[in-house]
């Protein structure tokens, strides 16, 4: 008899079996994939020793989550690893904004910007601890740092084009306009400068990791530690009703709220089956991997030192392509986000062949083919870059939605960042993991606090099962 069963092995449900398991109960898996790790899974995608990232790479939020780092995963072999420079964000001028873990390091490198800068991030990155446990709980909770979270809260709530303008210059308006792209929303609506701000002070906090032989060790080492715990994992299942799985205690699920209202079926409350229907998808993402001879020739020394890219151009181009892509329209030069995890990560080459993850935001189920834009937009800053390409393998929305239904059009963060979103997610409710139905509960990236291989859903809808279960 198993006491929970956990349908899909992203970090969010693996996270939630883990946590499960610790406080005793034995936990059954069932992953409908041939492989664990949803978005955290690593191959050979081009040629031969290069090693990719299918999804997920950069890991400041994994890094900084509480339930992650209690977890001592290092000893199921989690290592990080940092590169030289974080982030670079090239722009025509040939004058690139440069994100590196140190605040003041960052603020030298951004001339008269650099004060405001070091003002705003200074004070985030110091708090980011606590803030993080307060922005990586439920919303509804009663904060135990009302400060950290006040002085946050207060911009977070603005769009990200409203903070940028405390700062003078293109390179450090692109820099963090491209990091609050990561919002997948308008940056001219409000919320989306809270990704930005996070994702900057996590950066400056603990720098933009990646896991060491790929992001698959982050849901490999919580496998073990379950395995460990007495728990068992089942792949190539697909669940599509609640009827198909053996008896226990409780269910949670990993999936997108419309998969979940389908597997649960009739016995859906009609409030809650209404609003996860009604869950909005963002926009989608359209991925290229790449093996490249020598690495990509980028103009700009700091890019070619850089883990991410971020190729978007100035704050005014990623704010255009941001809106286009959230209405449905592909932009010319869509915001392009570029991963070279083999600078802090070199096991991943293979001699002097390089993996290159890329990816552009692109209109949610976009029909087209983005490949020839992507490599556009990189040799704008690049130029040869197709000359080095020995290896390419590409996923479009269709073939992401494919791949992990949780990424419906090829949503890879399961559900659009409006305002509304952000704040009440998947619903309504004091308690939003649970789905109505005694015993059943949600637990991926749709609920709070949202997208990332931080497994935070994950543990908090644990802790509600827990509840529910009188422990
Ligand atoms: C291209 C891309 C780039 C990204 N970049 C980053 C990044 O750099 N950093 C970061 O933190 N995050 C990134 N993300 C987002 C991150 O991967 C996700 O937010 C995270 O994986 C969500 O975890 P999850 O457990 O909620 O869901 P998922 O990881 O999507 O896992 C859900 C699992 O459920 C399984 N499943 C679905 N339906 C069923 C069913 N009916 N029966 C059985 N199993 C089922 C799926 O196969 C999958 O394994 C990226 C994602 C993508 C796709």
């Amino acid at each position: 008899m198993t006491d929970a069963i956990v349908v899909g092995a992203g970090p969010n449900g693996l996270a939630s079996a883990v946590a499960l398991a610790r406080r005793g109960l034995r936990v059954t898996v069932v992953e409908g994939a041939d492989e664990i790790g949803g978005g955290t899974r690593s191959s050979e995608l081009t040629v031969p020793g290069v090693l990719h990232d299918h999804c997920s790479a950069v890991h400041q939020i994994a890094v900084g989550s509480p339930f992650l780092a209690s977890l001592g995963l290092d000893r199921y072999g989690l290592q990080w690893a940092l590169p030289e420079v974080d982030l670079a964000h090239p722009l025509d001028s040939g004058d690139p904004g440069v994100l590196l873990r140190a605040v003041d390091a960052t603020a030298d490198g951004l001339g008269v910007d650099g004060p405001a800068w070091q003002r705003l991030f200074g004070p985030l990155a110091d708090g980011f601890d606590a803030l993080a446990e307060e922005l990586m709980r439920p919303v509804v909770h009663l904060p135990r740092h009302p400060i950290h979270l006040a002085r946050f809260g207060l911009r977070a709530l603005q769009p990200a084009t409203a903070v940028a303008r405390r700062w003078r210059t293109d390179r450090a308006r692109a820099l963090f306009a491209g990091v609050a792209a990561h919002a997948f929303h308008p940056l001219t609506r409000p919320t989306t400068a809270a990704i930005g701000l996070m994702l900057t002070a996590a950066g400056h906090r603990f720098g933009w990791p990646v896991a060491v032989g790929g992001s698959r060790a982050i849901t490999d080492a919580l496998a073990a530690m379950l395995t460990e715990l007495g728990g068992t994992i089942e792949t190539g299942i697909v669940v599509r009703s609640l009827a198909e799985l053996p008896p226990s205690k409780v269910v949670l699920l990993d999936l997108a709220p419309a998969a979940a209202a389908e597997v649960i079926g009739d016995r859906l409350p009609g409030r809650v089956r209404h609003a996860y229907r009604r869950w909005k998808h963002g926009p989608g993402a359209f991925k290229v991997d790449l093996a490249v001879e020598g690495g990509v020739p980028w103009r700009d020394e700091a890019c070619r030192k850089a883990g991410t890219v971020h190729v978007g151009g100035t704050l005014e181009e990623i704010v255009h392509a941001e809106r286009e892509t959230a209405h449905g329209r592909m932009p010319e030069r869509p915001f392009v986000l570029v991963s070279q995890q083999y600078l802090a990560d070199p096991s991943r080459s293979a001699g002097n062949v390089h993996p290159i993850w890329a990816y552009a935001h692109v209109p949610n189920g976009y029909p087209g083919d983005a490949t020839d834009t992507i490599l556009d937009q990189i040799e704008r800053f690049a130029p040869g870059l197709r000359e080095r390409i020995v290896g390419k393998f590409v996923r479009s929305t269709t073939e992401m939605a494919r791949y992990n239904p949780n990424y419906v059009g090829g949503d890879i963060i399961t559900g659009a960042n409006t305002p509304l979103q952000v704040a009440i997610r998947p619903r309504l409710a004091l308690d939003p993991y649970r789905t109505g139905v005694p015993g059943v509960f949600l637990c991926s990236a749709a609920t709070p606090p949202g997208a990332g291989a931080h497994g935070m859903c994950g543990f908090n809808a644990a802790e509600s099962a827990l509840r529910f279960l009188g422990h």
